[in-house]
């Protein structure tokens, strides 16, 4: 990593390919704090969908996040964000956050932001931040890179088992084809399938990676 940042492990990957779980339980075994660039870019979503703005009024989007406070801080080793004063991670999975957030995620102004909000938490402390972009963008430098897949079907699988009437094919699409930073294998991640593989089995390939980077697991 440049001079100035902590270790960082990146993790990237389409909605619903288990990263969140892999990420949260790697940061805990390690002793990193674990980033959830999504949660920043739900946030978001969530305050231009409360404030009445169509998720594609770019140039209203783009003008309000930049008027708005944003805060990120800790809570149990995991990065929370509070938006405008109001703390919103109640709502950040609710159907119409899920409809709108990858619309308003192609804004440019917003990832800038997000960006650096991740980047100042690398600044701070070791990190496991898991997104779309980690590894190809935000930290292009990155001690270790995992891009966890699955294929549809289990991904579809999984989001229903949790509820959520998340249509995640038309994100991956609109993640996938957009100009900026959109979701892409980094040159040098290892690429992960974990339709067949049980969360341990993911753990242990990656502990493996981690391990001989030199990291005390
Ligand atoms: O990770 P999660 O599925 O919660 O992310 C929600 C949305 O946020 C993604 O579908 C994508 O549009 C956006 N996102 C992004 N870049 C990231 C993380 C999330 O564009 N690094």
């Amino acid at each position: 990593m440049p001079a100035g940042f902590h270790r960082v492990i990146a993790i990237d990957g389409p909605a619903a390919s288990g990263k969140s779980s892999l990420a949260r339980e790697l940061a805990r075994r390690l002793g990193f704090v674990y980033v959830n660039s999504g949660a920043i870019y739900r946030a978001i979503a969530w305050y231009v969908l409360r404030r009445g703005i169509a998720p594609d009024d770019r140039a209203c989007i783009a003008q309000r996040v930049r008027s708005v406070e944003i805060s990120c801080h800790l809570e149990n080793n995991e990065s929370r964000v509070c938006i405008g004063d109001v703390d919103p991670t109640n709502h950040l999975r609710d159907d119409p956050v899920n409809k709108a957030v990858s619309q308003v995620s192609t804004v440019s102004e917003v990832r800038d932001i997000v960006t650096e909000k991740m980047r100042n938490y690398a600044r701070a402390y070791d990190v496991v931040v898991e997104g779309r972009d980690i590894g190809s963008v935000v930290f292009p430098d990155a001690l270790c890179k995992f891009y966890i897949d699955a294929s549809p079907e289990v991904r579809f699988r999984r989001r229903a088992a949790e509820g959520q009437g998340d249509e995640i094919a038309a994100r991956d699409r609109v993640d996938s084809s957009r100009r900026a930073s959109p979701l892409t294998v980094a040159q040098d991640a290892q690429v992960i399938d974990t339709s067949d593989l049980t969360m341990e089995e993911v753990i242990a390939k990656i502990v493996e990676q981690l391990k001989r980077k030199g990291l005390p697991l």
